[in-house]
């Protein structure tokens, strides 16, 4: 992926991939489809989809958000009366996205937790749409037993792999029809850009998924493409740091007479990593949010970041405890991040 450069490097290139701001092009008699107009296709987009399709192995298509290609993989993929199956415990905007903008058009929706998931009854569902480790209770779910309970009943499974990344779990090999990824998160890694991407191997579904980007306009920018590819090369090693640093916690945690719960994924043999998003539960709220100042987390929501960072979820209504925090860990070094969690854990 590293070497994937667009086009072949010649003497005197640079070696990263060029940014190439552009909405027009200068046209031929037949212009090629990636060189007409900025909206269909611009140089930048197209070289990170291209990335970006190595790590998935998947043709894959970028939007400006992770709700961006939630929205365009609904809009391309249903119609009036189907129905969709999201989980009752994944991200909250799926299903207000289902419920305001997609019910005028007749789209109906059903929801599930992550742990009901494997004997949800799934007849008359036209799509279900599961985020594997949910969050934040970061239960685990089969991807392959429920792919194949959905093809059973003509249902297409897609999987948000935001939490893992391609890298840690391939949803399309296990059987998933498609795949949604917010790069906001871990695929970026900086908390500098907002990015999504659609990947699937259903050509049909592809081509309409472009069509619907086209035309409804929701195509990103070529900055913000370009630094996201500049996130994703060091992707494997920002992961590698996060995860080892969220498993030298775990045990901090959880000896901790502040912290009354500890979660993290259970391993599975669909993940290569069980991450780097654990759950911790504080006596209160005060005592949660006093424990993230101490330790230097920064207080965001978004999580995948380089910073460590924390988030109580009861301040958006999620069904946790006033003091539990989904923490991210960063790739802070581990010996000094430990110590401050510690200390902080001492002190909170
Ligand atoms: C953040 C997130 C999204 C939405 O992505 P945006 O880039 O914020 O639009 C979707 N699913 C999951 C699991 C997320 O964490």
């Amino acid at each position: 992926m590293l070497h994937a450069r667009s086009g072949a490097l010649e003497p005197g290139d640079p070696v990263p991939e060029p940014l190439v701001m552009t909405s027009a092009f200068a046209l031929s008699e037949q212009p090629a489809p990636d060189r007409s107009y900025g909206r269909m296709a611009t140089p930048t987009v197209s070289a990170v989809e291209a990335r970006l399709a190595l790590l998935e192995d998947a043709p894959c298509l970028l939007f400006p958000s992770g709700m961006g290609a939630y929205g365009a993989l609904m809009m391309a993929a249903l119609k009036t009366g189907d129905r969709v199956l999201l989980l009752s415990d994944g991200y909250y905007a799926a299903r207000a996205l289902t419920e305001t903008v997609l019910a005028p058009f007749g789209i109906t929706m059903q929801t599930c937790a992550a742990h009901d998931i494997a004997t949800a009854p799934l007849d008359g569902i036209a799509m279900v749409i599961v985020e594997t480790p949910s969050n934040p209770g970061l239960d685990v779910i089969d991807i392959a037993a429920l792919a194949e309970r959905c093809h059973a009943v003509g249902a297409r499974l897609v999987v948000d792999n935001t939490v893992c990344t391609p890298l840690l779990q391939q949803p399309l090999d296990l059987g998933a029809d498609a795949v949604i990824v917010s790069d906001t998160k871990a695929m970026g890694g900086h908390s500098d850009l907002l990015m999504g991407h659609v990947a699937s191997r259903d050509a049909g579904l592809m081509e309409r998924l472009h069509a619907t980007r086209s035309l409804a306009g929701a195509i990103p920018g070529p900055f913000e493409a370009w630094l996201l590819l500049r996130g994703l090369e060091t992707l494997d090693l920002r992961l590698a740091r996060m995860c080892e640093n969220a498993r030298a916690a775990l045990p901090i945690l959880s000896a901790s007479d502040k912290v009354s719960d500890v979660i993290y994924p259970a391993p599975h043999p669909q993940t290569s990593d069980q991450g780097f998003l654990v759950g911790a539960t504080f006596a209160d709220a005060p005592t949660a949010d006093r424990f993230l100042e101490m330790a230097g987390f920064a207080p965001t929501t978004s999580f995948g970041g380089l910073h460590s960072s924390g988030d109580r979820r009861a301040r958006w209504g999620d069904a946790v405890p006033a003091g539990f925090l989904r923490l991210s860990f960063g790739t802070e070094p581990t010996d000094r991040l430990m110590a401050d969690l510690a200390r902080a854990l001492d002190r909170a």
